[in-house]
């Protein structure tokens, strides 16, 4: 993969040019974040805190149409008048660079880039602003990732398929979460923040145990984010269901609250400080099947790699359990509902579970991880995550597939 960026926070935490045995434990979070509803009228002064007074906003047409008239007008009560560049749907190197160009040509010297949208917006957002070299502002308006609060952003070819990660020495500078913006959004997306959500315990978890796991950042993993990580995966367990109804109401209740805090800030932090493993290698190899790519979101594919994870590390009951609440809460539970064909796509599949195999996350687990006992793992999970549908149903499912 090419990239514009140096920066790695990999050896820094490591100490890896140093003789110590054990790399030190480490763990990195934005400088601020605030969460509540109907926030986004006051984005403005929060910009005090960054500080900024000239900023650029970073949005998709669709999100300028919905969002635009509160954020600008928001801002404009303060006497704030900002640039609008729009973000033009992938996070690839390609949409990066025209961007920073683009707002290098307008010839302001900005002094912070707010991105405002989805995952895929806020990820191109933070590199658009390294390159700009100011700090970053992020306003989630949907909580399908937790992109929102890490100092990384994952970057896709113009296809659309997962290349690797881009790190920057800074988290986000601000964090700013309308849950008001995330109760009018379609459940759907809720529902597949869940999931990554959930995947943050386990895979966090694994990282901890493993004297060899490492964190994203490189170092150990610190006991605070293994708490952040745990507590995380019991709010989605807890309140999930009750969030997802709040969200088909379209009000914003105390569960809906912890489900958002939990979707971006708490996975946000435990997976970036706890660390990233089979559930995240294996929804990366997912991307590579058109099908998978184009018709579901992050957090579904990660739901789907965290019940392969489980059944990886042969903890059964667990996978049970994670995929007895993946079909009540409407999680693809097997192959089938990523639009995955065994059978058809049975080749691709297992090219891409190599490819997952492959990838250094799987360092992390404490055992050897190949090809074939991660393709094993996939199809156990698949014939464990049917028993779950059979007996729980997939009304959740279709309801949010309608
Ligand atoms: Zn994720």
């Amino acid at each position: 993969m090419t990239t514009n960026n140096d920066f790695s926070p990999k050896p820094l935490f490591s100490l890896a040019d140093t003789d110590r045995q054990t790399p030190p434990t480490g763990l990195i979070a934005p400088a601020r974040y605030v969460q509540g509803p109907d926030l986004l009228d006051h984005l403005g002064r929060f910009l005090a805190l960054v500080p900024s007074t000239r900023p650029a906003v970073y949005i998709s047409p669709g999100g300028l149409r919905r969002h635009g008239e509160q954020l600008l007008g928001g801002l404009r009560a303060l006497q704030i008048e900002a640039a609008v560049e729009i973000f033009e749907g992938e996070c690839s190197y390609t949409e990066i660079e025209r961007a920073a160009s683009s707002l290098r040509a307008k010839g302001t010297p900005f002094d912070s880039l707010i991105a405002v949208g989805g995952g895929k917006c806020l990820d191109a957002g933070k590199c658009v602003a390294v390159r700009l070299e100011i700090p970053v502002v992020i306003c989630p308006t949907i909580a399908s990732t937790d992109a929102p609060c890490s100092a990384l952003s994952v970057i896709y070819s113009d296809e659309g398929i997962a290349q690797g990660g881009e790190s920057f020495p800074d988290s986000p500078a601000f964090v700013l979460v309308d849950s008001q913006l995330i109760a009018a959004a379609p459940v759907r997306y809720l529902v597949a923040g869940m999931g990554d959500a959930l995947a943050t315990r386990y895979e966090a978890r694994t990282c901890y145990r493993n004297p060899a796991g490492r964190a994203v950042i490189g170092g150990r993993p610190t006991i605070a984010a293994q708490a952040i990580a745990e507590l995380c995966a019991q709010t989605v367990f807890d309140d999930g269901i009750a969030a997802a109804e709040a969200n088909y109401r379209g009000e914003v209740d105390p569960a809906l609250e912890r489900v958002i805090e939990a979707n971006t800030l708490l996975s946000g932090i435990g997976f970036e400080s706890g660390g990233v493993t089979a559930a995240h290698a294996v929804a990366m190899g997912f991307t590579r099947l058109p099908a998978a790519r184009e018709g579901y979101l992050h957090g579904e594919m990660v739901a789907m790699g965290l019940l392969t994870q489980l059944a990886l590390e042969k903890t059964v009951d667990e996978c049970e359990q994670v995929a007895r609440f993946c079909a009540e809460i409407g999680l693809p539970t097997h192959l089938a509902q990523l639009s995955i064909d065994t059978t058809a796509d049975g080749p691709a599949l297992q090219e891409a579970m190599a490819h997952s195999a492959a990838t250094p996350l799987m360092d992390n687990e404490p055992f050897e991880v190949t090809p074939e006992n991660t393709w094993a793992a996939l199809l156990h999970a698949d014939e464990i995550g049917r028993a779950a549908t059979a007996s729980v149903g997939d009304q959740a499912y279709r309801r949010l597939h309608a």
